[in-house]
């Protein structure tokens, strides 16, 4: 695997689905639409193979993208065409954004280097969430031009400290960046959240800032599962909003919170009744996912504070 670098972006391409992608593409390809004079945006699409509402955006916008100063990163077409989040056995293509050994990290250290060299005005990764949550961008960064950016997409933003490795994390480290989450990949509307954010990004004026303030969180811990455990689909209404004091996690099995540093908190969070984990307190979650799958293979949910802006 090797980072392609293409100077256009062919109707051949945009005509096709995400699935069709790894045919005609070698890889992950950047595509290098710059021009000269304009500091460019970046924008990142199927870091997750399965998350096709960025890829989507991409080809409604095509000609606006030709017309804008862009580098677009389309990432893992490989697992796209297998419909799949990532290929069994392969890293998460959203984990390698802070170095690594994999082909997968080599990847994304090349196309950091690129875009950081090209001094982006702004890098956006498009995400589709598997759990049903109002749609929110991720940051890992709070000072004022990240929190604009965020607050274009939508109300409630995320500070992430974790996962390590994530796109959004890497660039914040010389540019302004965030991820956006546009909702499951099913659903029209993601695409539509999608476009319209692309296109606010790409009009010649900057996005003016809206009255309603950002609602910034943060995440305090990571919650993962044990193989037999059994989730409560329905805790996805609270996603993004507090879930109360006895509202039950999972029906059976095990299930572990975690902060970013590795600290086991779920004694903070968690009390047993038979079988069943419920919560101890009144808590915000987020990302609450009724895929069980993604849930083992990912995380059940996530914990969420308030957080609070630098200034
Ligand atoms: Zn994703």
């Amino acid at each position: 695997m090797e980072l392609q670098v293409k100077s256009g972006l062919p109707t051949e391409v945009t005509a096709l689905p995400a699935g069709a992608l790894a045919d005609a593409l070698r890889g992950p390809t950047l595509f290098d639409l710059r021009r000269p004079g304009e500091r460019p945006l970046f924008v990142s699409v199927l870091v997750h193979g399965n998350e096709t509402s960025g890829w989507d955006a991409v080809r409604q916008l095509t000609r606006e993208l030709r017309q804008a100063s862009v580098l677009l990163f389309v990432g893992n077409v490989a697992a796209a065409k297998a419909g799949l989040r990532t290929l069994p056995g392969r890293p998460d293509f959203n984990r390698v954004w802070q170095g690594g050994d994999s082909p997968e990290a080599a990847v994304a250290a090349a196309v950091a280097q690129r875009v950081r060299a090209a001094n982006p005005r702004l890098a956006v990764d498009i995400h589709n969430t598997t759990g049903r949550n109002p749609p929110y961008s991720v940051v890992a960064d709070t000072d004022g031009a990240t929190l604009a950016a965020a607050r274009v997409f939508a109300e409630q933003a995320l500070l992430a400290t974790q996962p390590n490795g994530f796109q959004t994390g890497g660039f914040a480290h010389f540019c302004t960046a965030v991820t956006v989450e546009v909702g499951v990949p099913d659903d029209p509307l993601s695409t539509c959240r999608a476009t319209d954010f692309l296109r606010r990004l790409l009009g010649p004026s900057q996005p003016e800032s809206t009255a309603s303030p950002l609602a910034l969180f943060e995440t305090v811990a990571r919650v993962t599962l044990g193989d037999d455990a059994v989730i409560v689909p329905e805790m996805q209404r609270f996603n993004f909003r507090t879930a109360p004091a006895g509202a039950m996690l999972v029906r059976q099995g095990e299930i572990a919170a975690h902060t970013a540093d590795g600290r086991d908190v779920g004694n903070a969070y968690f009390t047993q009744d038979d079988d069943a984990t419920l919560l101890k307190r009144p808590s915000v979650i987020a990302s609450y996912t009724g895929d069980v799958d993604a849930a083992r293979q990912d995380c059940l949910c996530y914990l969420l504070e308030p957080a609070r802006a630098d200034g």
